[in-house]
């Protein structure tokens, strides 16, 4: 097996015995960059010092200094994580020459453990899509099909772990660009509970939604790295406060008596058969294991993605209003005074999904129509998070699928937003009450694209996800990641 198509956890092994050299994998990385980036184009920007970063952890191990576990893992990171010196574009002709001057919170860990930075990875302009194809620059392809779109919008980060162009990788999901695009490239993704991940330097879509999170090609990978990056923040006012545990330490994957609640509002008429079928085969394997399986309710669930839209376009139609051609991004040309100045800039700078959800966001946010759309919206998240409180009372973990159908084709539902938001439809409610949840592979359709399943814990129990996660990745021997066709 080469080094590429190995995952984190038996690297970092690997790593520690002296079987392998930072250079060698990152050497390896890099020529499956080479071979499959024409094909995949998971990247905005390669780093041209990843040799050099890969040395220096080979260098301090000689000399015997205390190294992290993931020091030498090659990593990509999205690119609306600010990265000092590495520009971060966002995926926006706004922010195509912007070289951040400092690190967001979570590059600090990583920089510290050493790890290898190989790179910027490709999304949807401002995280706003759930198939990359909105990147100003060009559209990613997903390894198992290059017809298909990888999901979005960090379908740049899945991608790359999917194709062996990264080990691990970082993304963000509002209301799914962690899970959506790990379920469609069949990878593992973790969406960490609201305020456990700094979000200083992530660029901010829907602030009170967004989170940083792990992909991996196991979930021994996405414990190891959410380890890494959590932690209170002094530089985020809604971080945690609290005492975060080490998650790969705790795995055990036991899940004898783990309580899985299963929702039928996320079985429905608009989730695919192959779909359905593959989850529920999975239910069907911890039970066989000794979980507990009850079905429960959540009814709200229809409601979510219209409270979605309405919310994370209006927070995101405030955030954006900073890109005004004066502090930093793009400026038009030729402009006479400084209103057209502005606007120019903005028609310019960013593209039609984006001035879509800031004349979304305007509207419901406007005088004439905020208690009709936004109050209610807020009105709605509550329930929405009082459902899932009460479900946790009898359940340990909700188990659904990540998605309504495997990966689609490029174009197939560009023309055609609502389609495309419902893409997100079993993943924006996790968003809406701050909680956690892992996408793993399950399965395969008809014609062996990846399917997803979504484990859905109570706010800070990414233990309890992780380790029934970890079960289930036990039961099946392990996941097949890089796809064979490649
Ligand atoms: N697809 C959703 C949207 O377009 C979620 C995006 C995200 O999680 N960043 O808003």
């Amino acid at each position: 097996m080469n080094l590429f198509e190995k995952n984190a956890a038996e690297l970092s092994d690997m790593l520690q015995k002296k079987e392998c050299s930072a250079l060698e994998l990152t050497k390896e990385v890099l020529a499956q960059i080479e071979k499959k980036e024409p094909v995949v184009e998971a990247y905005v920007t390669r780093c041209k010092d990843c040799m050099e970063q890969a040395e220096a952890v080979d260098n301090a191990r000689a000399a015997g200094e205390q190294m992290h576990p993931l020091a030498g893992i090659p990593i990509g990171i999205k690119d609306n994580i600010s990265t000092k010196g590495i520009r971060t574009t966002c995926s926006s002709r706004m922010l195509e020459n912007y070289v951040p001057p400092f690190d967001a919170t979570v590059i600090e860990p990583i920089r510290n453990a050493k790890m290898v930075i190989m790179g910027k990875m490709n999304m949807d302009e401002f995280a706003m899509g759930s198939s990359t194809e909105t990147s100003y620059f060009h559209k990613t392809h997903n390894p198992h099909n290059p017809a298909c779109v990888p999901g979005g919008s960090s379908g740049g980060s899945a991608a790359a772990v999917a194709a062996g162009e990264a080990i691990v990788t970082l993304g963000s999901d509002t209301g799914g660009s962690i899970r959506q695009p790990a379920s469609l490239c069949g990878v593992v993704g973790l969406k960490p509970t609201y305020g456990s991940v700094s979000r200083y330097g992530l660029v901010a879509f829907a602030s009170s939604l967004d989170q940083i999170g792990p992909f991996g090609k196991s979930v021994k990978d996405v414990a190891m790295l959410q380890s890494l990056i959590q932690g209170h923040d002094k530089m985020d006012a809604t971080s945690a406060y609290r005492t975060y545990q080490n998650l790969y330490a705790g795995l055990n994957g036991d899940v004898k008596g783990l309580r899985i609640g299963v929702p039928n509002e996320y079985f429905g008429d608009g989730i695919d058969t192959e779909v359905k079928e593959a989850v529920y085969t999975a239910i069907h394997q911890l039970e066989q294991k000794g979980a507990v399986v009850n079905e429960i309710s959540l009814p709200s669930t229809e409601y979510a993605i219209n409270t979605y839209y309405i919310i994370a376009s209006a927070e995101a139609s405030s955030n954006l209003a900073r890109f005004d051609g004066v502090k930093y991004g793009y400026r038009t040309a030729e402009y006479k005074d400084l209103s057209e100045m502005y606007e120019k800039t903005r028609s310019e700078g960013f593209g039609d999904e984006v001035k879509r959800r800031i004349m979304l966001g305007t509207f419901v946010l406007s005088s004439g129509f905020y208690d009709a759309y936004y109050k209610k919206a807020k009105l709605v998240q509550r329930r929405i998070g009082q459902e899932f409180a009460n479900a946790f009372r009898q359940c340990d973990v909700i188990i659904t699928p990540t998605t309504p159908s495997k990966a689609f084709r490029i174009g197939e539902n560009i023309g055609d937003p609502l389609k495309m938001y419902y893409s997100d439809v079993c993943t924006v409610t996790v968003n809406i009450a701050g909680l956690p949840a892992v996408s793993v592979p399950c399965g395969k359709s008809a014609d062996g694209l990846p399917l997803g399943m979504q484990l859905i814990g109570n706010k800070f129990a990414e233990q309890t996800i992780l380790n029934a996660a970890y079960g289930y990745e036990q039961i099946v021997g392990g996941f097949q990641i890089i796809p064979s066709t490649l």
